[in-house]
């Protein structure tokens, strides 16, 4: 399991709970303007966190903390995740799993060992855009395949898009709301361009502001 990061305590990462935060190394997508490059290019990867340390950490802090988010880089991309959960589970903590639901076998295992009780995932922009907003190629079946599993499993979660031009427009948002269909968790979050993104050259595009979408959400 490679572990990137570790943020011991949070207040905003797992809806009313406080979280700690487990980062693993490594994902199958490129998206061009991820902030989290130190998670995703291998030329930039620091150390890793042995994964005895974060389960001794979780020990000490069983009467401190309530909840533990695994995220990313893509969790679902380790290949010893379901190791892990379980761990983390037999402990007592409430788990929230962040996903780019890239890979619909792994959620299924996960769902059926009743090992998460959130799950949140990202839905990039409108299917036909996927490849340009992840910078590969990958069948979007996969991801169909996601929302559908994790709309019928018994957790709670949400859905989720930053929207980032020039991937991400009114039009791709419209579209993913009629794909999902009837009343559920979606969060719009504008886009901030860091100094950090994989490709600086979104630095320089004009972005939605959160007014902006606002606006949307209500003509939607
Ligand atoms: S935004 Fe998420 S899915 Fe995309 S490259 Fe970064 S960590 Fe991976």
């Amino acid at each position: 399991m490679r572990i990137g990061g570790l943020q011991k305590c949070s207040l905003i990462d797992y809806p009313g709970k406080v979280a700690c935060v487990i980062f693993t190394q490594g994902c199958n997508f490129r998206c061009p303007y991820c902030h989290n490059r130190e998670l995703v290019l291998p030329k930039y990867f620091g150390d890793t966190i042995p994964q005895d340390d974060v389960i001794n950490f979780l020990e000490r802090r069983q009467h401190y903390l309530e909840g533990v988010v695994i995220t990313g880089g893509e969790p679902t991309y380790q290949a010893d995740l379901l190791d892990l959960l379980k761990q983390i589970k037999q402990m007592g903590y409430s788990l929230k799993l962040d996903t780019n639901g890239s890979c619909p076998d792994v959620l299924q295992e996960i769902i059926a060992c009743g090992l998460v009780d959130y799950i949140a995932m990202d839905i990039k922009t409108s299917f036909e855009k996927y490849s340009k907003a992840t910078g590969v190629r990958l069948p979007v079946e996969r991801i169909k395949e996601s929302i559908a599993l994790i709309r019928g499993a018994n957790v709670k979660y949400e859905f989720r898009t930053t929207v980032v031009r020039p991937f991400c427009e009114f039009e791709d948002i419209h579209k993913i709301v009629v794909e999902l269909g009837g009343k559920q968790a979606y969060k719009l979050q504008p886009f901030k361009a860091t100094e950090k993104i994989i490709n600086p050259n979104i630095q320089s595009i004009d972005q939605f502001n959160e007014h902006e979408i606002e606006s949307w959400k209500a003509k939607i």
